[in-house]
């Protein structure tokens, strides 16, 4: 009998403490069904939010976490087609559970990658450049040499931004935090094709816009929420928009009145998980097949990461719950 190891949770609280290990048979497979060995599965925000029960979903437990990975199929239910033994496949909807080491996937959350596209990459799809690639199309026109700016731009979800305004020809000003080694990180970002990396300090006294060196943005990304939102906003041109997507500060976003009322500039919400629920299959096929394109262009690699072996998946959770280190590139 095929077993299969995976991680569950059957009450919500601290990762470390609630998330165990477990073994079970691997239940015959259905007519629709994959047969999927995993082979990387990233742990993204969003998953610590859901164990943590701090994320609006709604998840009858025990469950297995994980939102995105990547595996190969081992086999198929009879009524599957267009999937066969040896394929590589990513997960494309949230909560199947994809930290385990083999599952019984249904066939639509699934879709075929090329063999050629890197682990990481296809580990990492559906969640940030999927963001990122929205972010940049549904608010505003960009893509003609306009530019955007955005914060927590080290994030997995900054850097994707960061590839995919460099192969469509946006300008793009990223704002970090500082840190000891910012030159190294500044190299890296312009490396993956920042046009300006700044510090949150250094936006304050910036005269990028002032000399002319750039034009004001017209749409901003914010990761962060709080002061450092409202540093950004100040920047953002008349008639601007700013997509907030994530709130690692955990502060709100203080919106000036002036911005509203002299420079018309409007307020925005993404979720990528809402998107997914209104899409249309076309509207996501177009998405999914430009990014694959373009990580086997090699013009969108995955984020900084750190592999870390099923059995030690402590580590890799509590590397999430901390900040992680940048080299050059
Ligand atoms: P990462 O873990 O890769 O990056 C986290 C980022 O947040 C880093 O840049 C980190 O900067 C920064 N950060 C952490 N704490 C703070 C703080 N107190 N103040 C300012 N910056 C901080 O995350 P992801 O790219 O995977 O996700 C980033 C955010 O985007 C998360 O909130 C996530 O939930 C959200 N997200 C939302 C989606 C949506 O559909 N709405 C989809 C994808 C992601 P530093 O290096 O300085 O610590």
């Amino acid at each position: 009998n095929l077993m299969s190891k995976s991680l569950y949770y059957s009450e919500f609280g601290d990762p470390l403490n609630v998330v165990k290990f477990r073994e079970m048979e691997v239940p015959p497979l259905k007519s629709q069904e994959v047969l999927v060995r995993m082979l990387a599965a990233p742990v993204n925000p969003a998953d610590i939010n859901t164990i943590q029960g701090k994320y609006p979903v709604k998840i009858a437990l025990p469950v297995i976490p994980g939102n995105e990975g990547v595996g190969v199929v081992e086999e198929v239910g009879s009524e599957v087609k267009n999937i066969c033994a040896g394929n590589r496949v990513i997960v494309t909807e949230p909560m199947q559970g994809t930290w385990r080491d083999i599952g019984v996937f249904g066939k639509d959350v699934l879709r075929v990658v090329p063999d050629e596209l890197g682990l990481v990459e296809a580990a990492t799809l559906t969640v940030n450049p999927c963001t990122a690639y929205r972010m940049l199309t549904d608010f505003k026109n960009v893509r003609n040499g306009q530019v955007v700016i955005q914060n927590g731009a080290n994030s997995a979800c900054g850097q994707n931004v960061i590839q995919i305004c460099k192969a469509w020809g946006i300008k793009n000003i990223n704002i970090v935090r500082n840190r000891p080694e910012i030159k190294d990180l500044k190299r890296y970002l312009e490396c993956l094709g920042a046009t300006y990396v700044l510090t949150e300090e250094e936006l304050r006294t910036t005269t990028l816009f002032k000399e002319k060196q750039i034009a004001k943005p017209i749409l901003a990304l914010n990761c962060v929420g709080g002061k450092s939102a409202l540093e950004v906003v100040r920047y953002l041109e008349k008639t601007g928009v700013m997509v907030t997507y994530g709130a690692m500060s955990r502060d709100p976003v203080t919106i000036p009145n002036s911005a509203l009322i002299f420079k018309d500039i409007s307020f925005h919400g993404f979720w990528m998980t809402a998107w997914k629920e209104k899409a249309s299959m076309d509207e996501k096929e177009k998405m999914m097949a430009d990014i694959v394109s373009l990580m086997c262009e090699k013009k969108l690699v995955g984020p900084v990461h750190k592999m870390v072996k099923f059995e030690k998946y402590e580590e890799a959770v509590g590397n999430a719950l901390s900040s992680k280190g940048f080299t050059g590139c």
